[in-house]
Protein backbone atom coordinates (compact mmCIF):
# COMPACT_ATOMS: atom_id res chain seq x y z
CA UNK A 1 0.00 0.00 0.00
CA UNK A 2 1.35 3.44 -0.62
CA UNK A 3 1.47 6.27 1.43
CA UNK A 4 -0.97 8.33 2.40
CA UNK A 5 -1.31 10.98 -0.48
CA UNK A 6 -3.10 14.51 0.49
CA UNK A 7 -6.78 13.78 -0.18
CA UNK A 8 -7.18 16.53 -3.47
CA UNK A 9 -4.61 15.32 -5.15
CA UNK A 10 -6.33 11.56 -5.74
CA UNK A 11 -7.21 10.48 -9.17
CA UNK A 12 -10.65 8.55 -10.19
CA UNK A 13 -8.46 5.66 -10.70
CA UNK A 14 -6.81 5.92 -7.55
CA UNK A 15 -10.01 6.54 -5.86
CA UNK A 16 -11.70 3.36 -7.27
CA UNK A 17 -8.62 1.54 -6.03
CA UNK A 18 -8.70 2.74 -2.26
CA UNK A 19 -12.93 2.57 -2.19
CA UNK A 20 -12.42 -1.14 -2.92
CA UNK A 21 -9.75 -1.26 -0.30
CA UNK A 22 -12.34 0.19 1.91
CA UNK A 23 -14.88 -2.33 1.15
CA UNK A 24 -12.61 -5.42 1.02
CA UNK A 25 -9.98 -4.98 3.66
CA UNK A 26 -10.82 -5.19 7.10
CA UNK A 27 -8.38 -2.98 8.22
CA UNK A 28 -7.92 -0.36 6.02
CA UNK A 29 -8.10 3.31 7.39
CA UNK A 30 -6.37 5.05 4.88
CA UNK A 31 -8.84 7.35 4.07
CA UNK A 32 -12.51 7.21 4.62
CA UNK A 33 -15.03 6.18 2.69
CA UNK A 34 -17.06 9.19 2.80
CA UNK A 35 -13.67 11.39 2.13
CA UNK A 36 -13.18 9.21 -0.93
CA UNK A 37 -16.78 9.76 -2.06
CA UNK A 38 -16.65 13.80 -1.62
CA UNK A 39 -13.27 13.60 -3.70
CA UNK A 40 -14.76 11.77 -6.55
CA UNK A 41 -17.77 13.88 -6.48
CA UNK A 42 -15.47 16.52 -7.37
CA UNK A 43 -13.82 15.22 -9.69
CA UNK A 44 -16.78 14.68 -11.78
CA UNK A 45 -18.45 17.95 -11.28
CA UNK A 46 -18.38 19.10 -14.59
CA UNK A 47 -19.74 15.95 -15.60
CA UNK A 48 -23.56 17.15 -15.79
CA UNK A 49 -24.90 13.96 -16.20
CA UNK A 50 -23.37 11.92 -13.26
CA UNK A 51 -23.09 14.73 -10.89
CA UNK A 52 -25.66 12.40 -8.09
CA UNK A 53 -25.81 12.25 -4.48
CA UNK A 54 -25.81 9.09 -4.38
CA UNK A 55 -22.50 7.27 -3.95
CA UNK A 56 -24.11 4.08 -5.73
CA UNK A 57 -24.32 5.70 -9.20
CA UNK A 58 -20.98 7.48 -8.95
CA UNK A 59 -19.30 4.33 -7.60
CA UNK A 60 -20.47 2.40 -10.84
CA UNK A 61 -19.46 4.97 -12.69
CA UNK A 62 -16.15 4.53 -11.45
CA UNK A 63 -16.00 1.18 -11.78
CA UNK A 64 -17.50 0.80 -15.45
CA UNK A 65 -14.21 2.33 -15.94
CA UNK A 66 -11.11 0.83 -14.18
CA UNK A 67 -12.67 -2.34 -13.30
CA UNK A 68 -10.85 -4.48 -15.90
CA UNK A 69 -7.59 -2.28 -15.52
CA UNK A 70 -7.53 -3.56 -11.96
CA UNK A 71 -8.36 -7.11 -12.23
CA UNK A 72 -5.52 -7.10 -15.39
CA UNK A 73 -3.04 -5.71 -12.30
CA UNK A 74 -3.89 -8.25 -9.80
CA UNK A 75 -3.58 -10.94 -12.48
CA UNK A 76 -0.33 -9.60 -13.20
CA UNK A 77 1.21 -9.84 -9.48
CA UNK A 78 -0.41 -13.35 -9.48
CA UNK A 79 1.49 -14.15 -12.22
CA UNK A 80 4.27 -12.67 -10.94
CA UNK A 81 4.58 -14.57 -7.53
CA UNK A 82 4.18 -17.60 -9.55
CA UNK A 83 6.82 -17.13 -11.76
CA UNK A 84 9.14 -15.76 -9.33
CA UNK A 85 12.43 -16.49 -10.40
CA UNK A 86 13.20 -16.96 -6.44
CA UNK A 87 12.28 -20.64 -6.39
CA UNK A 88 14.84 -22.40 -7.70
CA UNK A 89 12.84 -24.77 -9.54
CA UNK A 90 12.37 -22.27 -11.77
CA UNK A 91 15.72 -21.37 -13.47
CA UNK A 92 14.29 -23.29 -16.87
CA UNK A 93 11.07 -20.74 -17.34
CA UNK A 94 9.05 -24.24 -16.09
CA UNK A 95 5.88 -21.93 -15.41
CA UNK A 96 6.20 -19.54 -17.84
CA UNK A 97 5.82 -22.44 -20.77
CA UNK A 98 3.48 -24.36 -18.79
CA UNK A 99 1.20 -22.66 -16.14
CA UNK A 100 -1.90 -22.39 -18.83
CA UNK A 101 -1.73 -26.12 -20.11
CA UNK A 102 -1.31 -26.96 -16.14
CA UNK A 103 -4.59 -24.85 -15.04
CA UNK A 104 -6.01 -26.51 -17.93
CA UNK A 105 -5.11 -29.84 -17.14
CA UNK A 106 -6.27 -29.51 -13.16
CA UNK A 107 -9.44 -28.33 -13.74
CA UNK A 108 -10.31 -31.03 -15.81
CA UNK A 109 -8.81 -34.01 -13.41
CA UNK A 110 -10.73 -32.28 -10.56
CA UNK A 111 -14.09 -31.74 -12.34
CA UNK A 112 -13.52 -35.70 -13.33
CA UNK A 113 -12.17 -36.50 -9.73
CA UNK A 114 -16.05 -34.42 -8.07
CA UNK A 115 -17.81 -36.89 -10.01
CA UNK A 116 -15.82 -39.92 -7.98
CA UNK A 117 -16.13 -38.38 -4.65
CA UNK A 118 -19.69 -37.50 -3.98
CA UNK A 119 -19.99 -40.64 -1.52
CA UNK A 120 -22.46 -41.31 1.66
CA UNK A 121 -20.77 -40.11 4.90
CA UNK A 122 -19.22 -43.32 6.96
CA UNK A 123 -17.55 -42.96 10.25
CA UNK A 124 -13.98 -42.70 9.81
CA UNK A 125 -12.23 -45.83 11.54
CA UNK A 126 -10.42 -45.12 14.78
CA UNK A 127 -6.90 -45.98 15.94
CA UNK A 128 -5.43 -45.11 19.05
CA UNK A 129 -2.05 -43.37 20.11
CA UNK A 130 -0.24 -46.63 20.55
CA UNK A 131 -1.09 -48.31 17.88
CA UNK A 132 -0.53 -44.59 15.62
CA UNK A 133 2.81 -44.70 16.82
CA UNK A 134 3.46 -47.91 15.45
CA UNK A 135 1.75 -47.48 12.52
CA UNK A 136 4.05 -43.97 11.99
CA UNK A 137 7.06 -46.48 12.03
CA UNK A 138 5.87 -49.02 10.20
CA UNK A 139 4.87 -46.88 7.30
CA UNK A 140 8.05 -44.45 7.26
CA UNK A 141 10.13 -48.09 7.07
CA UNK A 142 8.20 -48.82 4.13
CA UNK A 143 8.46 -45.47 2.67
CA UNK A 144 11.95 -45.60 3.00
CA UNK A 145 14.25 -48.81 3.51
CA UNK A 146 17.40 -46.97 4.62
CA UNK A 147 15.43 -45.89 8.01
CA UNK A 148 16.65 -42.19 6.90
CA UNK A 149 12.79 -40.98 7.31
CA UNK A 150 12.38 -42.95 10.78
CA UNK A 151 15.33 -42.10 12.60
CA UNK A 152 14.51 -38.37 11.41
CA UNK A 153 11.72 -39.18 13.10
CA UNK A 154 12.95 -40.83 16.29
CA UNK A 155 15.31 -37.37 16.37
CA UNK A 156 12.21 -34.90 16.05
CA UNK A 157 10.12 -36.80 19.09
CA UNK A 158 13.49 -36.76 21.00
CA UNK A 159 14.32 -33.48 20.44
CA UNK A 160 10.18 -32.09 20.93
CA UNK A 161 9.79 -30.95 17.49
CA UNK A 162 6.77 -33.25 17.62
CA UNK A 163 3.64 -31.79 19.61
CA UNK A 164 0.43 -34.27 19.63
CA UNK A 165 -2.11 -32.14 21.16
CA UNK A 166 -3.92 -35.02 22.70
CA UNK A 167 -1.22 -35.79 25.39
CA UNK A 168 -2.04 -32.53 26.70
CA UNK A 169 -5.33 -31.31 28.61
CA UNK A 170 -7.34 -28.63 27.00
CA UNK A 171 -6.01 -26.18 29.12
CA UNK A 172 -2.42 -27.00 28.61
CA UNK A 173 -3.41 -27.00 24.43
CA UNK A 174 -4.29 -23.63 24.82
CA UNK A 175 -1.07 -22.64 26.23
CA UNK A 176 0.80 -24.29 23.91
CA UNK A 177 -1.40 -22.67 20.47
CA UNK A 178 -1.25 -19.39 21.95
CA UNK A 179 2.67 -19.55 22.29
CA UNK A 180 2.87 -20.39 18.65
CA UNK A 181 0.23 -17.81 17.04
CA UNK A 182 -3.03 -20.58 16.44
CA UNK A 183 -6.40 -20.05 17.89
CA UNK A 184 -7.36 -23.25 17.16
CA UNK A 185 -6.11 -27.00 17.39
CA UNK A 186 -5.08 -27.96 13.58
CA UNK A 187 -2.34 -29.92 12.26
CA UNK A 188 0.73 -27.76 10.68
CA UNK A 189 4.50 -27.43 10.57
CA UNK A 190 5.62 -24.48 11.69
CA UNK A 191 8.94 -23.37 10.46
CA UNK A 192 10.77 -21.50 13.39
CA UNK A 193 13.88 -20.04 13.74
CA UNK A 194 15.15 -22.78 15.72
CA UNK A 195 14.20 -25.12 12.86
CA UNK A 196 10.59 -27.13 11.87
CA UNK A 197 8.14 -27.90 14.16
CA UNK A 198 4.93 -30.13 13.66
CA UNK A 199 1.84 -29.79 15.70
CA UNK A 200 -0.80 -32.55 15.37
CA UNK A 201 -4.44 -32.06 16.83
CA UNK A 202 -5.21 -36.14 16.50
CA UNK A 203 -8.88 -36.73 16.72
CA UNK A 204 -8.09 -40.35 17.54
CA UNK A 205 -8.94 -42.18 13.67
CA UNK A 206 -6.96 -42.56 10.73
CA UNK A 207 -6.94 -39.75 9.50
CA UNK A 208 -4.09 -38.82 12.11
CA UNK A 209 -1.83 -40.82 10.51
CA UNK A 210 -2.82 -39.32 7.11
CA UNK A 211 -2.22 -35.54 9.01
CA UNK A 212 0.76 -36.76 10.31
CA UNK A 213 2.50 -37.90 6.87
CA UNK A 214 1.12 -34.80 5.64
CA UNK A 215 2.92 -32.60 7.82
CA UNK A 216 6.23 -34.97 7.74
CA UNK A 217 6.91 -34.76 4.51
CA UNK A 218 6.71 -30.38 5.21
CA UNK A 219 8.72 -31.03 7.91
CA UNK A 220 11.60 -32.81 5.93
CA UNK A 221 11.47 -30.48 2.86
CA UNK A 222 11.70 -27.04 5.18
CA UNK A 223 9.99 -24.23 3.79
CA UNK A 224 11.68 -23.63 0.26
CA UNK A 225 9.78 -25.23 -1.82
CA UNK A 226 8.06 -23.52 -5.06
CA UNK A 227 4.02 -23.23 -5.11
CA UNK A 228 4.17 -26.16 -8.12
CA UNK A 229 6.11 -28.20 -5.45
CA UNK A 230 5.56 -27.65 -1.93
CA UNK A 231 2.23 -29.83 -1.18
CA UNK A 232 3.72 -32.49 -3.59
CA UNK A 233 5.75 -34.52 -1.23
CA UNK A 234 3.30 -33.93 1.42
CA UNK A 235 -0.08 -34.96 -0.43
CA UNK A 236 1.86 -37.66 -1.65
CA UNK A 237 2.76 -39.15 1.37
CA UNK A 238 -0.77 -39.01 2.86
CA UNK A 239 -1.76 -40.83 -0.29
CA UNK A 240 0.92 -43.39 0.24
CA UNK A 241 -0.71 -43.48 4.05
CA UNK A 242 -4.00 -44.78 2.61
CA UNK A 243 -2.20 -47.19 0.39
CA UNK A 244 -0.42 -48.68 3.59
CA UNK A 245 -3.61 -48.56 5.81
CA UNK A 246 -5.35 -50.68 3.12
CA UNK A 247 -2.69 -53.46 3.91
CA UNK A 248 -4.29 -53.00 7.35
CA UNK A 249 -7.13 -54.16 9.09
CA UNK A 250 -9.46 -51.67 7.25
CA UNK A 251 -11.58 -52.09 4.60
CA UNK A 252 -11.45 -50.32 1.07
CA UNK A 253 -14.78 -48.72 1.78
CA UNK A 254 -13.08 -47.39 4.56
CA UNK A 255 -10.06 -46.33 3.06
CA UNK A 256 -12.02 -45.16 -0.05
CA UNK A 257 -13.94 -43.01 1.68
CA UNK A 258 -10.93 -41.59 3.76
CA UNK A 259 -9.62 -40.92 -0.01
CA UNK A 260 -12.64 -39.06 -0.69
CA UNK A 261 -12.43 -36.81 2.16
CA UNK A 262 -9.38 -35.72 1.58
CA UNK A 263 -9.56 -35.18 -2.14
CA UNK A 264 -13.18 -33.29 -1.29
CA UNK A 265 -11.26 -30.69 0.77
CA UNK A 266 -8.59 -30.26 -2.25
CA UNK A 267 -11.24 -29.94 -5.07
CA UNK A 268 -13.47 -27.61 -2.24
CA UNK A 269 -10.33 -25.07 -2.67
CA UNK A 270 -10.76 -24.87 -6.27
CA UNK A 271 -13.80 -24.17 -6.69
CA UNK A 272 -14.00 -21.68 -4.29
CA UNK A 273 -11.45 -20.64 -6.14
CA UNK A 274 -12.98 -20.49 -9.43
CA UNK A 275 -13.47 -17.47 -10.57
CA UNK A 276 -9.88 -16.13 -10.03
CA UNK A 277 -8.41 -19.50 -11.60
CA UNK A 278 -11.03 -18.77 -14.60
CA UNK A 279 -9.80 -15.29 -14.67
CA UNK A 280 -6.20 -16.27 -14.38
CA UNK A 281 -6.52 -18.52 -17.39
CA UNK A 282 -8.02 -16.19 -19.59
CA UNK A 283 -5.37 -13.36 -18.70
CA UNK A 284 -2.30 -16.63 -19.40
CA UNK A 285 -3.78 -16.85 -22.58
CA UNK A 286 -4.84 -13.24 -24.10
CA UNK A 287 -1.69 -11.28 -21.97
CA UNK A 288 -5.46 -9.55 -20.91
CA UNK A 289 -8.50 -9.70 -19.87
CA UNK A 290 -10.44 -7.75 -22.20
CA UNK A 291 -14.17 -6.58 -20.99
CA UNK A 292 -15.49 -7.42 -24.53
CA UNK A 293 -13.94 -11.11 -24.33
CA UNK A 294 -15.68 -11.08 -20.81
CA UNK A 295 -19.01 -9.98 -21.80
CA UNK A 296 -18.80 -11.89 -24.91
CA UNK A 297 -18.93 -15.49 -22.87
CA UNK A 298 -22.69 -14.94 -21.41
CA UNK A 299 -23.86 -13.18 -25.30
CA UNK A 300 -27.16 -15.76 -25.30
CA UNK A 301 -27.90 -14.40 -21.82
CA UNK A 302 -30.08 -11.05 -20.94
CA UNK A 303 -27.87 -9.27 -18.68
CA UNK A 304 -24.62 -9.93 -20.21
CA UNK A 305 -22.86 -7.22 -19.26
CA UNK A 306 -24.17 -7.03 -16.09
CA UNK A 307 -23.15 -10.66 -15.54
CA UNK A 308 -19.43 -10.39 -16.66
CA UNK A 309 -19.05 -6.90 -14.49
CA UNK A 310 -20.33 -8.93 -11.59
CA UNK A 311 -18.02 -11.70 -11.52
CA UNK A 312 -15.28 -9.22 -12.44
CA UNK A 313 -15.95 -7.78 -9.34
CA UNK A 314 -16.07 -10.76 -7.46
CA UNK A 315 -12.49 -11.87 -8.93
CA UNK A 316 -11.36 -8.62 -7.67
CA UNK A 317 -12.86 -8.71 -4.19
CA UNK A 318 -11.22 -12.48 -3.88
CA UNK A 319 -7.74 -11.41 -4.81
CA UNK A 320 -7.89 -8.18 -2.50
CA UNK A 321 -9.16 -10.27 0.30
CA UNK A 322 -6.79 -13.17 -0.06
CA UNK A 323 -3.79 -12.23 -2.98
CA UNK A 324 -2.42 -15.55 -2.28
CA UNK A 325 -5.74 -17.41 -3.26
CA UNK A 326 -4.52 -18.46 -6.52
CA UNK A 327 -1.37 -19.89 -5.57
CA UNK A 328 -2.10 -21.60 -2.47
CA UNK A 329 -5.06 -23.28 -4.72
CA UNK A 330 -2.44 -24.02 -7.40
CA UNK A 331 -0.08 -25.54 -5.06
CA UNK A 332 -2.77 -28.14 -3.49
CA UNK A 333 -4.09 -29.17 -7.11
CA UNK A 334 -1.15 -29.26 -9.06
CA UNK A 335 0.56 -31.21 -5.61
CA UNK A 336 -2.70 -33.77 -5.50
CA UNK A 337 -2.91 -34.43 -9.24
CA UNK A 338 0.68 -34.89 -9.55
CA UNK A 339 0.38 -37.02 -6.35
CA UNK A 340 -2.21 -38.86 -7.53
CA UNK A 341 -0.20 -39.91 -11.07
CA UNK A 342 2.77 -40.86 -8.80
CA UNK A 343 0.59 -43.20 -6.54
CA UNK A 344 -0.87 -44.72 -9.35
CA UNK A 345 2.64 -45.13 -11.19
CA UNK A 346 4.03 -47.20 -7.90
CA UNK A 347 2.95 -50.79 -9.05
CA UNK A 348 4.24 -50.27 -12.81
CA UNK A 349 7.69 -48.99 -11.54
CA UNK A 350 8.30 -50.56 -8.84
CA UNK A 351 11.76 -48.24 -8.11
CA UNK A 352 9.94 -44.84 -8.66
CA UNK A 353 9.17 -44.85 -4.76
CA UNK A 354 12.54 -44.70 -4.02
CA UNK A 355 13.86 -41.90 -6.43
CA UNK A 356 10.78 -39.91 -5.40
CA UNK A 357 11.35 -39.88 -1.59
CA UNK A 358 15.26 -39.30 -2.50
CA UNK A 359 14.05 -36.23 -4.18
CA UNK A 360 11.96 -34.98 -1.16
CA UNK A 361 14.88 -35.91 1.23
CA UNK A 362 17.02 -33.56 -1.04
CA UNK A 363 14.17 -30.96 -1.21
CA UNK A 364 14.13 -31.38 -5.09
CA UNK A 365 12.29 -28.20 -6.75
CA UNK A 366 12.44 -28.60 -10.07
CA UNK A 367 8.82 -29.33 -11.71
CA UNK A 368 10.74 -30.96 -14.47
CA UNK A 369 12.54 -33.55 -12.88
CA UNK A 370 9.02 -34.94 -11.24
CA UNK A 371 7.00 -34.76 -14.40
CA UNK A 372 9.46 -36.90 -16.03
CA UNK A 373 10.10 -39.08 -13.42
CA UNK A 374 6.06 -40.25 -13.21
CA UNK A 375 5.91 -39.79 -16.87
CA UNK A 376 3.28 -36.93 -17.39
CA UNK A 377 3.07 -36.18 -20.26
CA UNK A 378 3.11 -32.45 -20.01
CA UNK A 379 4.29 -30.96 -24.11
CA UNK A 380 1.79 -33.67 -25.51
CA UNK A 381 -1.44 -31.08 -23.07
CA UNK A 382 -3.25 -29.29 -26.24
CA UNK A 383 -4.30 -26.05 -24.70
CA UNK A 384 -8.09 -26.26 -24.73
CA UNK A 385 -10.78 -23.29 -24.81
CA UNK A 386 -11.38 -21.95 -21.50
CA UNK A 387 -14.15 -23.68 -19.98
CA UNK A 388 -16.22 -21.98 -16.82
ZN1 LIG B 1 0.65 -28.86 3.38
Amino acid sequence: MTNKQDLNNLKDDEIYFYLICSKTLKNFNLYSEDDLFKRLKEIYKDEKEIIEDDYNVLFDFVKDKYRYELLNNLLKQVVEYLKKDKFPGYKDNFLVDHLNYLLDFITDYCIKKSQFIKQKSLNIPSLDGNLREEFIRELLKGLDPSLELLNKYNWAKDSKRIINLDEYSIEESKIILAKYGLSKPIDCCLFLDDGPLIILSNKGNIEDLVNFAHEFAHFINGKRLSPTLCEYYSIFFELYTMKFLLNKNFTKKEITYLYSYRVNDIIKSFFDGSIPFYYLKLYLQNEEVNEKDDINFYKNIENARKLAHRSCDKCIEQLMRKPYIISETYSYLIGFVLADITLNNLQKEPNLLNEIISFGKNCNDNPQDIIELIDFQIDNLKRKKVKR
